[in-house]
């Protein structure tokens, strides 16, 4: 049949491959494949998501102008430098939609976050990749990729789906060495998950910095993945591009109304963070006791743990395996980590259930 026909570099991209959440004809006993809160959702963000019901007829506020002063308000930032986007996806498509095109080059690590390549591929960009030092971000060949057709540099720090972390010492001498005309993009979609001495100075930089601009995301530590809700930090003249070709009311009410409400939620928070940094270690201690047997992860500072099998037993046995007993979890082999599963860390039943797996599909 005679169709349109796509624009080439539209047809080079590999669609993303979203986490599962059902297993075919089986029970789901912990879905620990999207990063997702196992604590749930703030509960006054609940509220604030019912009480929207009484204005569902109404566009939302274009301008979110109170979820931008009450995301000011938390990290003392200028409201008027503050982008949203439906999930901090979307910021991340603004930034290489309006800073790059056909004959740009956009840069970020092997072994990255899925999205930045469709982002550069989506506008005719080239995508350049940055080999990795034993799955961490190494800032100096990041520097040896920057050519005079270099528009954007893609960098989550936490690195998602290594769990890498940067320190920001090195976040710093990226930007140094970068040319000022690139723009670096600081994805901090995991930060809140960081402890409190480990800042990586990226606000710090985009509240000084002409080319620097941080997203973040209610899609994690929040508890809100559902309602899409991201929101990135800049310089004017980047915020005000990445306005222009924003879908005019990208972010809904009741994720807005949402939002700020979550943000109050200190406590939730930091429950989450102290759940998170108590299973993470715990479970990293628990693969490490598998070490004879091939496994490892790779250090991690965010909500999940990167395991590679190494060793007799395949992350392809381990990822069926585990699904057969209701735990799905992610195998990317379609990112070049065939021998790679990416583990969210749940509520403590989980982890103790999937190390308990693990254990014993080794010993089969
Ligand atoms: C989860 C994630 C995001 C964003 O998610 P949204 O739900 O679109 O806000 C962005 N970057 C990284 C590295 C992530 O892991």
């Amino acid at each position: 049949m005679n169709a349109p026909v796509p624009k080439p570099w539209i047809l080079g991209i590999a669609p993303y491959v979203p986490g599962r959440s059902t297993i075919d004809g089986g029970t789901v006993v912990a879905k620990l494949s999207s990063n997702e809160n196992p604590l749930g959702t703030p509960p006054a963000a609940r509220a604030a998501f019912d009480a929207a019901l009484g204005s569902l007829e109404r566009y939302p506020d274009p301008a979110a102008t109170a979820l931008r002063e009450a995301i000011a308000q938390a990290h003392d930032l200028d409201p008027a430098r503050i982008i949203y986007g439906t999930g901090s996806d979307e910021v991340l498509h603004l930034a290489a939609g309006a800073f790059a095109g056909v004959g740009d080059e956009v840069v970020f690590v092997r072994y990255g976050f899925a999205v930045y390549e469709i982002a550069a591929r989506r506008v005719g960009a080239t995508p350049v990749i940055a080999p990795d030092r034993d799955y961490a971000t190494d800032v100096d060949a990041i520097l040896a990729c920057i050519t005079p057709n270099t528009r954007v540099v893609f960098v989550a720090n936490p690195n998602n789906p290594t769990g890498a972390y940067v320190a920001g010492g090195e976040i710093a001498r990226l930007h140094a060495a970068l040319p000022r005309d690139v723009l670096l993009v600081i994805d901090q979609a995991y930060a809140e998950y960081l402890a409190p001495e480990d800042d990586d100075g990226a606000l710090a930089l985009a509240r000084e910095a002409g080319n620097v601009l941080v997203t973040r995301t209610f899609s994690k530590i929040y508890g809100l993945a559902a309602e899409r809700i991201g929101w990135g930090y800049g310089s004017a003249e980047v915020i005000d591009a990445l306005h222009r070709i924003r879908a005019p009311f990208n972010v809904t009410t009741a994720g807005q109304a949402a939002a700020i409400a979550a943000l109050g939620d200190a406590a939730f928070v930091e429950r989450s963070r102290v759940h998170n940094a108590q299973w993470l270690a715990w479970f990293e201690d628990q693969i490490a006791a598998l070490g004879n047997a091939g496994l490892r992860c790779v250090p991690s500072k965010a909500n999940f743990s990167l395991v590679l099998f190494e060793g007799p037993v395949t992350a392809e046995a381990a990822y069926h395996a585990l699904l057969a007993h209701g735990f799905i979890v992610r195998w990317l082999p379609g990112q070049g980590l065939p021998h790679g599963l990416r583990i969210t860390i749940g509520t403590e039943q989980q982890m103790r259930g999937i190390a308990q797996l693990l254990r014993s599909i080794i010993a089969a």
